[in-house]
């Protein structure tokens, strides 16, 4: 699912294409896509964009006449830029958005259609719609201090991977970058947020900040050159997510993993758990509650 970075990215390669000019056609090629039948559709149509926002994962696009559409790309749900009037054939393109110069075409791969767009009249009812993590990065920049961080952390008890994930805590974080952020903090997965000692939160806080930051800045220069089109939660450089047996970069045992619904956690048991291994299913069994459930009830978790 594209996290804060993907998006972040998104945003900046969407940026110099799209704001200050009109969407001259909306083609909807999937009947499951829009989820909202007012405002209608159309009245987007021949309108500019006048800014574009993020609300946790999800994409805005603000039209100069009021209207917000906002764009949810859920798992698989990937955006490119092609050349005006695109062909949306094939039953992966479920969009296009017909910008003077080019075409914003919306895929999502696979049999199931998780993505969503919604049109929202007004900004106030666009933003009903975020499930109200602490925003990191509000406005491109981080800006969240120690207590603050800590706060929302901590308001419930929770496993460090729910916590981390759960978009009502934290905003725009999923499993990748999650597991990134608890390999630079050393931290287990399991651990639960209120046994935290103020050295492992000051190392939380830090890995979180730096983590996301290292991230957003390699993904936006890589936009800087060209529109995104290879967004993965699985990259080459990262530590631990998605490199199940491999060597860990700091301290080169196999990287470890918790397969729980269609996902697993990876960590280093060296780094992160006192060079325990955990087992593996039985152990989102017994968490429960405390542990992230499958990325599709995570993201419909409502407001407190
Ligand atoms: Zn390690």
């Amino acid at each position: 699912m594209p996290e804060l970075p993907d998006i972040t990215a998104y945003l900046s390669a969407l940026e110099p294409r799209i704001v200050g000019r009109p969407l001259t056609h909306l083609r909807i090629a999937s009947p499951f896509l829009l989820r909202t039948v007012q405002p209608r559709i159309e009245e987007i149509e021949d309108h500019t964009v006048r800014a574009l926002h993020r609300i946790g994962k999800r994409i805005v696009f603000e039209f100069d006449n009021g209207l917000w559409l906002v764009l949810h790309l859920m798992i698989a749900g990937r955006l490119h830029w092609r050349p005006l009037g695109a062909k949306l054939g094939g039953r992966n393109n479920l969009a296009a958005f017909d910008f003077p110069n080019g075409s914003l075409v919306l895929t999502e791969a696979g049999s199931k259609r998780r993505a969503s767009l919604h049109l929202f009249a007004t900004e106030a009812a666009a933003k009903e719609i975020d499930p109200g993590g602490l925003d990191l990065f509000a406005n491109g920049v981080f800006a969240t201090d120690l207590a603050a961080f800590r706060t929302a952390l901590t308001a419930e008890n929770r496993t460090l991977k729910r916590a981390l994930t759960d978009p009502r805590i934290l905003s725009g974080i999923g499993n990748a970058y999650s597991d990134e952020i608890l390999h630079a903090a050393r931290l287990s997965p399991i651990l639960q947020t209120h046994k935290l000692t103020e050295e492992q939160w000051q190392r939380l806080y830090v890995a979180t900040r730096d983590t996301l930051k290292l991230w957003i800045d390699r993904l936006n220069a890589e936009a800087a050159q060209a529109f995104p089109e290879k967004v993965t939660a699985f990259r080459k450089d990262m530590a631990a997510h998605g490199r199940f047996g491999q060597p860990c970069p700091s301290c080169g045992s196999p990287i470890q993993r918790i397969r729980y619904a269609d996902n697993e956690t990876n960590y280093c048991p060296q780094c992160q758990t006192n060079g325990k291994v955990l087992a593996d299913r039985s152990l989102s069994r017994l968490l429960g509650s405390d542990w992230p459930r499958t990325l599709d009830e995570l993201e419909a978790l409502k407001k407190r």
